[in-house]
């Protein structure tokens, strides 16, 4: 579904150059849920970006389903972004004036779609993810983990084949981060393409496969338990 090519991404900060990404590639398949894991600085936040099409990369290619990411214009790029990634984010960011069921219903808004037209799908996903009880609750009035399940439910109501997870379940305790990750494991086994940065080594045991980056390359690249589980 996603190809990455000897990729390379570099910053400049005054006169020094920085390689954050060095000629990595990358296959990410469909039904896979995939952790990136490695120390600080490593280049994992540069990697989830260039995947999302939030920024591009100075050479090496990406493609969506055989379509190169980085040769799309701005505004196709813009598009890209919100009709096949959803985004969840280490803190939520839910808006606080907006309870949970219109909360997932904002990226239908972005789009152009009436609040009260999205009502239905949004409350579904609310279902989904086990807060059909908390539909007309502000984030103020949930939990930590209540509030990750509304902005999973967010990422999906576009219907996105690829999921980027940034950090989800660095805000939450572990037990809360364990039902977050069994929720991301389930939507990427109906298919989805779920990518997940973490610094959470027991966070792996919940992926498919485990992707290391030091120093911006990818080292050791492993298939974990949870994929020979499910054959
Ligand atoms: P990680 O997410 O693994 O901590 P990052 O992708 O954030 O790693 O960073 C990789 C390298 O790129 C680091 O050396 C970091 O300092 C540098 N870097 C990241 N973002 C920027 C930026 N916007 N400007 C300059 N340097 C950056
Ligand atoms: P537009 O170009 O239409 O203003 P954007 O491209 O900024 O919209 O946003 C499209 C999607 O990308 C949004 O759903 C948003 O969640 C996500 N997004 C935009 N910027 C960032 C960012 N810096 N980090 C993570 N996700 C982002």
């Amino acid at each position: 579904m996603l190809e990455l090519i000897d990729v390379v991404k570099e910053y400049r900060v005054g006169g020094q150059v920085v390689r954050a990404l060095d000629r990595v590639g990358l296959r990410i398949e469909s039904g896979e849920f995939t952790a990136i894991v490695g120390p600080s600085g490593s280049g994992k936040s540069t990697l989830l970006h260039l995947l999302g099409a939030l920024d591009c990369p100075d050479s090496g290619s990406i493609r969506f389903r055989g379509e190169e990411i980085a040769d799309l214009d701005d505004d196709r790029q813009s598009e890209f972004r919100r009709h096949r990634v959803g985004f969840v984010f280490q803190f939520f960011n839910l808006l606080p004036t907006l309870s949970a069921w219109e909360n997932v219903a904002v990226p239908k808004l972005l789009d152009g779609t009436g609040l009260r037209r999205a009502k239905p799908r949004a409350l579904e996903l609310l279902d989904l993810v086990g807060l059909a009880d908390r539909a007309h609750h502000r984030p103020s009035e949930l939990s930590g983990g209540q509030m990750q399940r509304v902005a999973v439910a967010r990422a999906l109501i576009m219907d996105p084949p690829l999921i980027l997870a940034d950090e989800p379940t660095g805000n939450l305790d572990s037990a809360t981060g364990a039902a977050i990750l069994e929720l991301l494991g389930d939507i990427a086994a109906q298919g989805n393409s779920v990518v997940m940065v973490t610094h959470d080594m027991s966070a792996v045991e919940y992926c498919d496969r485990v992707i290391t980056l030091r120093d911006g390359r990818i080292g050791a690249q492993e298939r974990t338990g949870r994929e020979r589980a499910a054959g």
